[in-house]
């Protein structure tokens, strides 16, 4: 052993206990372990046993010898909804309980350097501030991997800078305003388009605590994984450069993956597997290929976000309205109060039969590259914009929180490939921007959703593409790091 031992880097993966992260994060961990790399990914008990549940996750991951699972608990119950509701019970969980047990792991035990395998290496979700001084007093290399789009976390930069110039918090009336400490997005970010924690006017919430830290610790570590590229987000990540000189910009990352997977013999069989923590619906697909090309709406709020009956009932009539096809993945638990029920409104009945097709969740990158969607309504979550945007397929935006609000303005108003219809629920303005996307103004956004798409292939390409530049940078400076 002593001088001959020959270090093997042991990367451990710790991504927030939510859908988007998850996948995201999964993705990066595969394709490190294809590279030949030890990868522990740290879940909670709770994401672990609906992986378990409903994907192959296990048989899949077994094909890597150096990878494993290890978890931990979030602190809630195990019938706590999850939401985005209920997000800060989330933040409390990872405070009091993962926080330092996560310590305990790391210091003295199954990760530690007592281990028989010690970690050598940290990626962890930007929301992890804590991590900075753990993976320094241990003497280990960190990299902070926040999943969220560059521009909102350009914003959380900011905050101070806001703070100061007073535009945050900020009031209803001035919503409209447009937001000049936010250098780079002068030209396009109003106050209403800012991070929705950014509304509160308490400063001392938790949340805003929270990314206050979180936006010191980060330019402490060795560097920062953003999903997105040049091609799509280079004004913002050059900004966070100024912070962060070292990025890691591996965007589209889902593309990456798949494409690094299609050139890998022993990975291409788990191309069409998803990292669902719902059953996908499969028989939605069959329904699909039955629909005309371009023709169907692709409708799902995601992982976190809730709605209340009464915003479902305008979405729904909108819909319905504008008389096109529609499939929609209703998350259960996603309409308030309403535990897994809601009620078709029976003057909705016979359309939704005859041009819908409603189920609960769906393997959705799957669904956005099928040819018959024309249009997806989205809460524009990040991993949502970017499957959306490789995909050429055009959106209506309707956030709901965190980044959501900011990538929901760059959709409309920088790439110019969809709508934005934040803060407003109303069954004639889903009807119109249906239309618009759908009939008067197809050939445009199609086009712009086709460039935007082309420069998203372009930055995964395996001859140089920039995604693939730097994750192969990133498996270097890892071993590197780790000698
Ligand atoms: N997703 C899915 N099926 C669905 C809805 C969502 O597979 O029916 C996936 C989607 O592909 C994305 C993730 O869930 O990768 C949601 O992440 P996002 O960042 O878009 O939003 P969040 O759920 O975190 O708000």
């Amino acid at each position: 052993m002593g001088n001959n031992k020959v270090k093997s880097p042991h990367v451990l993966i710790f991504p927030l206990p939510l859908q988007g992260p998850v996948n995201c994060m999964l993705k990066l961990a595969e394709l490190l372990a294809i590279n030949g790399l030890h990868v522990t990914f740290l879940n909670t008990d709770y994401i672990q046993n609906c992986l378990l549940k409903h994907t192959h996750v296990q048989s899949r991951f077994e094909n890597y010898p150096g990878f494993r699972f290890e978890t931990i608990p979030d602190g809630l119950h195990q019938h706590h909804p999850r939401t985005a509701d209920k997000f800060v019970d989330i933040t409390n969980g990872i405070e009091e309980v993962m926080r330092p047990l996560f310590i305990e792991m790391l210091t003295n035990g199954n990760l530690s350097s007592k281990s028989t395998k010690p970690v050598s290496f940290i990626i962890s979700d930007g929301f992890y501030s804590f991590a900075a001084d753990l993976a320094k007093d241990a003497g280990i290399p960190l990299v902070y991997f926040p999943t969220i789009s560059p521009c909102a976390q350009w914003a959380f930069f900011c905050l101070p800078r806001l703070i100061d110039l007073a535009e945050v918090p900020f009031k209803e009336e001035d919503y409209d305003r447009k937001v000049s400490g936010v250098p780079g997005a002068e030209n396009f970010l109003r106050q209403r388009d800012l991070p929705s924690y950014f509304r509160n006017t308490d400063l001392n919430h938790p949340i805003i605590q929270c990314i206050l830290k979180e936006i010191q610790q980060i330019p402490r570590s060795q560097g920062l994984i953003l999903n997105s590229s040049e091609l799509i987000d280079g004004p913002m990540i050059s900004q966070i450069s100024t912070l962060c000189p070292n990025i890691y910009n591996i965007g589209p990352l889902h593309s990456l993956h798949k494409s690094i997977l299609l050139s890998t013999q022993k990975a291409s069989s788990h191309i069409n597997s998803s990292n669902s923590l719902w059953e996908d619906d499969k028989s939605c697909m069959t329904w699909l290929d039955a629909q005309p090309q371009k023709s169907v709406i692709y409708i799902s709020i995601g992982s976190l976000a809730v709605m209340t009956v009464d915003q479902l009932k305008e979405l729904w009539h909108g819909i319905v309205n504008s008389g096109k096809r529609f499939l929609w993945a209703l998350r259960p638990g996603s309409i308030a109060g309403e535990d897994d029920k809601y009620a078709i409104p029976p003057e909705l009945s016979e359309a939704t039969k005859e041009r819908g097709c409603i189920v609960s969740w769906v393997f959705q990158e799957e669904v956005l590259a099928h040819p018959a969607i024309g249009l997806f309504l989205t809460h524009s979550g990040w991993n949502s914009t970017l499957e959306s945007l490789v995909e050429g397929v055009p959106m209506i935006c309707w956030p709901y929180f965190v980044d959501q609000q900011v990538n929901s303005r760059l959709v409309q108003e920088v790439w110019r490939v969809g709508i934005d219809l934040k803060d407003s629920c109303d069954r004639v303005t889903f009807e119109k921007a249906v239309r618009e996307i759908m009939e008067d103004k197809k050939d445009e956004f199609e086009s712009s959703a086709s460039k935007i798409a082309k420069l998203a292939h372009q930055s995964v390409a395996d001859q140089g593409g920039s995604a693939r530049y730097n994750f192969n940078r990133l498996v270097e400076d890892i071993r590197e790091m780790t000698q």
